[in-house]
């Protein structure tokens, strides 16, 4: 028996930096599946698939051969560091893009499945709890207002040296969250025993010891 522990809320709502911060308190593995759509598109656009229905098998079959290695903070695309290249805004959105495709969620089932190794997991992502993980003791869905989410990936892009405007991050995150709230396979939404965190007005170590707060409860 190895327990899992999904976090899963919409872009920016700090899911990935509370997921992490929970893997490392408890020793247990951390898997970023929002990294794989990532991956996925990135790949997608160096073999010039185009992303959209139409080469949903070519995209899927990519999916399923990715080689894509996970090394300490890095991710690895055959011989090329690509942690920095599928950080960026246009990486997440074409991410979502190629998410909506049933096949390509399909052939990414059995490596977000591989990380689930002893003494345990923490998954973060949209459709953890909802369909990857849906035993798992602790689901948990994260989320937090759009003018907060907007604000905080301001500041992380200001400190990384990229200008963006506030109005602008939101308007693009919210056009992620619809995308990702209204497609047809695996829609965000909480898991119907999801315990729901808004951490709008809450740091990182507060949102953090509710979830482990949860977990030893
Ligand atoms: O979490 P992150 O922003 O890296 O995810 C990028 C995109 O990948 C999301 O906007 C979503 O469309 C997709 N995704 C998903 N299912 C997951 C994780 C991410 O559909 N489990």
């Amino acid at each position: 028996h190895i327990p899992v522990i999904c976090i899963d809320g919409p872009t920016a709502s700090g899911k990935g930096t509370v997921a992490a911060a929970v893997a490392q308190r408890l020793g247990y593995h951390f898997l970023d599946s929002g990294s794989m759509y990532r991956t996925t598109a990135l790949a997608a656009m160096r073999a010039g698939i185009p992303i959209d229905a139409q080469h949903e098998p070519e995209l899927a079959a990519l999916a399923r051969t990715l080689p894509v290695r996970f090394a300490g903070g890095s991710i690895w695309l055959g011989a090329d560091d690509i942690t920095d290249a599928i950080r960026t805004e246009e990486a997440g959105m074409n991410a979502s893009r190629v998410s909506t495709l049933a096949q390509v969620r399909e052939a990414l089932v059995a490596l977000q499945l591989s990380f689930r190794r002893l003494p345990g997991l923490v998954a973060d992502g949209r459709d953890m709890g909802t369909v990857i993980f849906p035993q798992a003791p602790l689901k948990v869905y994260l989320t937090a207002s759009a003018a907060v989410r907007a604000e905080r990936r301001h500041k992380q892009l200001i400190s990384k040296g990229i200008s963006s405007t506030i109005a602008d991050l939101r308007a693009d995150l919210e056009a992620r969250d619809a995308r990702d709230a209204n497609r047809a396979v695996a829609p965000l939404r909480p898991a119907e025993d999801a315990l729901v965190l808004d951490n709008s007005l809450l740091t990182i170590d507060e949102a953090v010891a509710q979830v482990i707060a949860w977990w030893q409860a």
